[in-house]
């Protein structure tokens, strides 16, 4: 297994998806997010689901936005869905996904 470059602890199974920035050719660049896994029904696929605060001025208030990102998630990763994880900008990987999950976090 690689180092992917990332202070992340690396997963304690073994996978050959080749899609997979440990154990297949995926490098791993750009942004890195936090997020709640929000849907895990697609196959290898995490719909990772992000809420911040917008502020408003006219009001001087925050306002809660959320956000969902596709993101490739590798069968090493044992995620299961409301866990938060840790997302890595890579290549795209399809029209929607240019994610990649690398951490579960809790
Ligand atoms: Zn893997």
């Amino acid at each position: 297994m690689k180092s992917i470059g990332l202070d992340v602890k690396p997963p304690s199974k073994s996978c050959d998806d080749p899609i997979c920035p440990f154990h297949g050719s995926l490098s791993v660049r750009g942004r890195i997010l936090r997020g709640r896994a929000a849907s895990l029904k697609a196959k290898n696929l995490a719909v990772v689901e992000r809420e911040y605060l917008h502020y408003v001025p006219k009001y001087m208030r925050y306002e809660k936005r959320s956000s969902r990102i596709g993101a490739h998630l590798p069968p090493c990763l044992d995620v299961s869905e409301g866990d938060q994880v840790t997302i890595a900008e890579c290549r795209p990987l399809s029209k929607t996904v240019a994610f990649v999950v690398v951490e579960k976090v809790t």
